[in-house]
C-alpha cells in the first residue's frame, strides 16, 4: 500500500501545534507503517521532495516571505490543512493587527529597518486555498491523528461541527454563564475540546475560534445585560481567535 505523503509546515507561530504531533508518540509509530512525514523540520532533517498528499500548516502570515511560500506549498500539496489558531484566524500574533506595527518594531528591535512585515499577520486562507482547518491553541491531538488516519485510508475526513455549548450539554456541566453570570463564549465558539474550560468551572475563551455562523453580536447583547463591562466583553473576544472575521465585529464596536 502507497504511504500517505505528509507535509508539516511553520509559519508564524510558537510550534506549539507541531509539538501535538510530537506528542503522539505511541500513535507515530504505528501512523509510519502507512504515513510518511516527508517534510517536518521539527521531527526529521531530511526532507523528500512534494508533491505531497497532505500538507499541515501551522502558523500565520506574516511577512512577505511567508507569503510567497505559503503559495508554493499550496502548488505542491493536494490537500492543504490549517492546523491551530494561528493558521486558522491569525492567533495571538494577529494582536498587533490592532495597534501599530512600525511602532512595535522600534521598541523591540534593536534594527527596525531589518524587519519586513505585513500590515496585517493573517491565516493562511486570505492567500490561497485552505482545505480543513483544525482548531484549537494548541490544535487538537486527537483530531490531527483522526484525520490522518480517515485521510490514509482514503477517507473524507469529518471535523467537530457543534459549538463548546453542545459539547458542554452533552456532559452535564452546570453553566457558569447561566449560574454564576461568568461569560463564556461557549455558545459561539468550535467545539471539539470536549468543553475543556466550562468542565472545570470557567468561561470559554475561545480559542478553537468561531463556529459555523456564530452571531457573537447576539452573545454580546446577553453579556451588556449581564452588565459586563465593556472592556471585559471587548478583551474576551480579543485573544487567540481574535482576527476571525465574526469575533472582529465584536471587537470593532468596542474600539
Ligand atoms: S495555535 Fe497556539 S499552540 Fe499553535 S502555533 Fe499558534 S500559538 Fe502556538
Ligand atoms: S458554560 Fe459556557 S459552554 Fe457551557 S453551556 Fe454554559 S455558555 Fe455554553
Ligand atoms: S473551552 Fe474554549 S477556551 Fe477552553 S479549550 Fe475549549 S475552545 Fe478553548
Amino acid at each position: 500500500m502507497r504511504k500517505l505523503k505528509v507535509a508539516v509546515y511553520k509559519f508564524s507561530s510558537c510550534d506549539g501545534c507541531q509539538l501535538q504531533l510530537l506528542n503522539m508518540e505511541e500513535e507515530l509509530l504505528q501512523l509510519s507503517s502507512f504515513v510518511e512525514f516527508a517534510l517536518f523540520y521539527e521531527a526529521r532533517r531530511s526532507v523528500s521532495s512534494g508533491p505531497y498528499d497532505v500538507a499541515f500548516v501551522e502558523g500565520s502570515i506574516s511577512t512577505p516571505h511567508e507569503v510567497e511560500v505559503i503559495k508554493k506549498v499550496r502548488e505542491e500539496s493536494k490537500v492543504l490543512v490549517a492546523i491551530g489558531a494561528c493558521a486558522t484566524s491569525g492567533g495571538i500574533q494577529a494582536l498587533r493587527n490592532w495597534a501599530n506595527a512600525e511602532e512595535y518594531k522600534q521598541y523591540v528591535y534593536p534594527r527596525p529597518e531589518w524587519v519586513e512585515v505585513l500590515k496585517y499577520a493573517e491565516p493562511p486562507s486570505k492567500y490561497v486555498k485552505v482545505d480543513y482547518e483544525i482548531r484549537g491553541c494548541p490544535v487538537s491531538k486527537e483530531q490531527l491523528l483522526s484525520f490522518i488516519l480517515q485521510s490514509s485510508k482514503g477517507k473524507t475526513p469529518t471535523l467537530p461541527v457543534d459549538s463548546v455549548c453542545v459539547e458542554c450539554k452533552r456532559k452535564g456541566n452546570v453553566c457558569v454563564l447561566v449560574a454564576k453570570g461568568v461569560p463564556c463564549l461557549g455558545p459561539v465558539t468550535m467545539g471539539g475540546c470536549g468543553a475543556l474550560c466550562p468542565s472545570y468551572g470557567r468561561g470559554c475563551y475561545g480559542c478553537y475560534g468561531p463556529m459555523v455562523d456564530p452571531k457573537p453580536e447576539v452573545l454580546n447583547t446577553r453579556f451588556k445585560e449581564l452588565n459586563i463591562k465593556p472592556k471585559e466583553i471587548q478583551l474576551l473576544f480579543k485573544q487567540f481567535t481574535n482576527w476571525s472575521r465574526e469575533f472582529r465585529k465584536v471587537i470593532e464596536e468596542y474600539e
